[in-house]
């Protein structure tokens, strides 16, 4: 296939799960366990097409960085065990190293609380040419912080400014936050990997039986479960509120592994095609340049 064609195809199956306008944005209307009509049977299919994915994706990467002019921002917002790491591992597997730079948002340092919330995630963007990847993100301070209210009046932020429209007031400044970054020549790109509470116990269960597996299970993240359905209105408000034409979330279904790898990888192709990269153009002097040296070296 060629590479036009194959760009084709990721638009298209990204598509479906891009969300860049929130107006009416509801999460019932996307399935966790969607697959696009692709069936267990097609997996080892698609387990190629993301291997095709990932290597016309380091090329993109290559003329991004040979390029640099253009960086990349994409951020991973997800409940937990729905496969961030597992999808940021996979995608990414065939990138030069050196032109990705990947950042973790814990619950911040004591340092970090004594900024404002985007500072942290600020001095982590990505440089020119780059690609930069946050797993979990300023996002946090809508979603974790909504839901544990508690944390909010913790976090040291005067409290005349803790009003009921803290949330719209935050939904703005990221809006403006993000536009601010594109305006610069970051492109940003969201992705929310929408696992199904069901499915988020069986992994859970599975951490606790598989020894190897032991080490990811902490049982705070099985006590978050029974706040459920405020993570997943503070999921929709999020969504609703930031999913913008130029900075767009990807509601992508994350119950099969497989399906959620693609999709990720579609997005970012997608993402990286609509910059039409080049190799810079070599002008006369450098072109003098690379002759004169070639003479040298024979
Ligand atoms: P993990 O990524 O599983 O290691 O967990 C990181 C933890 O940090 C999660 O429980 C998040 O909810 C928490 N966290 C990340 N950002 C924030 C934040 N801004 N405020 C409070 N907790 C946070
Ligand atoms: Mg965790």
């Amino acid at each position: 296939m060629k590479k036009k064609d194959y760009i084709k195809r990721a638009k298209k199956i990204s598509k479906p799960f891009r969300v860049d306008g929130g107006k009416g944005f509801k999460l019932k209307h996307f399935d966790p366990d969607d697959t696009l009509n692709l069936k267990s049977e097609d997996k080892p299919k698609a387990k190629e097409a993301l291997q095709d994915g990932i290597e016309l994706l380091a090329e993109l990467q290559d003329m991004l960085y040979a390029q640099d002019r253009w960086s990349v921002l994409l951020i991973f917002q997800a409940m937990d065990a729905a496969g961030k790491d597992g999808a940021i591992k996979h995608v990414m597997s065939g990138i030069n190293p050196q032109g990705c730079q990947v950042f973790s948002f814990k619950a911040p340092s004591r340092e970090e609380l004594d900024h404002d919330f985007l500072w942290r995630c600020m001095k982590s963007l990505p440089e020119r040419g780059r690609i930069g990847i946050f797993n979990r993100s300023y996002y946090e301070d809508t979603l974790v912080v909504r839901v544990h209210r508690e944390i909010l009046v913790n976090k040291r932020l005067p409290k005349e400014l803790i009003t009921k429209k803290i949330w719209d007031e935050r939904f703005q400044d990221i809006r403006n936050f993000e536009k601010y970054l594109n305006r610069n020549g970051t492109i940003v790109r969201k992705f929310f990997l929408y696992v199904s509470k069901d499915e988020q116990k069986k992994r859970f269960l599975e951490r606790i039986d598989n020894p190897e597996k032991n080490w990811k299970f902490s049982s705070a993240d099985a006590k978050e479960r029974g706040h459920w359905d405020e993570y997943m209105n503070a999921y929709e408000e999020m969504i609703r509120n930031t999913a913008t034409k130029d900075s767009p979330w990807y509601v992508v279904p994350a119950d099969n592994k497989w399906f959620t790898r693609l999709v990720v990888a579609a997005a970012v192709i997608d993402a990286l095609a609509s910059l039409n990269l080049e190799y810079p153009e070599v002008g006369e002097d450098k072109l003098k340049e690379l002759s004169e040296a070639k003479k040298l070296l024979q």
